[in-house]
């Protein structure tokens, strides 16, 4: 049967943790994502496509940062920006090249997209968002640290700077998806999480925070009616007990066993939780099951041969 699928693109899985994020780099990885995504096309899919930006508009800042004495820094918004123009031209382009290799006469369109946030969201006081490069040791980022930018250890693969990441309340050009991907385009949207920005008296401005793209992706998914809400990320399958001698994979979690574990504090903060919290809420918001695994597992994953489903049973 064919589905509506939003896939949620991990950022990382566009620049894998141990890359130092060339061009080259990032466009054979999303190459490599999206030729397993033009067969959930080929067959008979309607895909909308949503993406992090973590590492990017982490490079973004400290880019901005680095060169300030000779360009004026952007805000963290415009960074948003940015990286939902450039990631987004990359999955267009790769993405419609498998197209047209494989004969399929389906358009390619990325949305640049707005996500609303409340202005008073707890977070911009407390941030909890990993972006930009890893590093291993605390003198590495001394420098960072010093300008008053927030740190934390992202699930044992080393530090990260943190940045506010505000609840995503309202996608602002939702109509526009919704009439793009209704026409048979296959769209690209709310990447980065979407540019967070707030309602000032009735005009939208950008705020400084990175939205998480889990959680804006089950908005989007939710808000679409979406069949399917597909997480790709560099783990095939979700495991109990992570980066342990225990560690276990697990094929299907029902939203009981989600909250069981989630409480028990199996999956990290900034990277697995946010995922199962957004697979819950898809399927709390009557979506038929979410799915979380790597890009080249997509299309098995949709037929339950591997990856970690999420659906409302026991
Ligand atoms: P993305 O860029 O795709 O959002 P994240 O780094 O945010 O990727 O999240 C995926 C990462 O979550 C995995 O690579 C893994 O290191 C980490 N992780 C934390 N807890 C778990 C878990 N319980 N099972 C699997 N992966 C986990
Ligand atoms: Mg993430």
């Amino acid at each position: 049967m064919k589905k509506t699928i939003v896939i949620a693109l991990g950022g990382n899985a566009i620049k894998p943790a141990g890359q130092k994020g060339t061009y080259e780099e990032q466009y054979e990885s999303v190459n490599k994502t999206t030729e397993h995504i033009a067969k959930l096309i080929e067959t008979g899919n309607k895909v909308i496509i949503t993406h992090g930006n973590g590492p990017q508009v982490g490079d973004l800042l400290l880019q901005h940062d680095s060169a300030k004495k000779q360009v004026p820094p952007f805000p963290m918004f415009m960074c948003g920006a940015q990286s939902q123009g450039s990631i987004g031209f990359l999955i267009q382009q790769t993405l419609q090249n498998h197209l047209f290799k494989k004969k399929i006469e389906v358009d390619v369109a990325t949305i640049i997209t707005q996500v609303l946030v409340d202005k008073d969201d707890p977070a911009f006081s407390n941030p909890t968002k990993p972006v930009g490069p890893f590093y291993e040791k605390e003198e590495d980022f001394a420098e960072e640290k010093v300008k008053g930018f927030a740190f934390i250890e992202d699930a044992g693969r080393g530090f990260r700077r943190v940045v506010a990441s505000p609840i995503p309340k309202e996608i602002v050009e939702l109509n526009s998806i919704r009439n793009v991907s209704d026409s048979g385009i296959v769209v690209i949207a709310s990447g980065g999480g979407g540019i967070p920005v707030v309602n000032r008296d009735g005009n939208y401005q950008g705020v400084d925070a990175v939205i998480d793209k889990d959680r804006a992706g089950q908005l989007l998914a939710t808000k679409l009616g979406a069949d399917v809400f597909m997480i790709l990320t560099d783990v095939e399958k979700v495991a109990l007990n992570f980066n342990t001698p225990e560690q276990k994979d697990i094929s299907n979690l029902s939203l009981v066993e989600c909250k069981k574990y989630m409480q028990e504090g199996h999956f990290a903060e900034g990277s697995m939780l946010p995922k199962i919290q957004a697979a819950v809420a898809f399927v709390e918001n009557g979506g038929e099951k979410a799915v979380i695994t790597s890009p080249s597992k997509a299309l098995e994953a949709l037929t339950g041969e591997t990856g970690t489903i999420i659906m409302n049973k026991e």
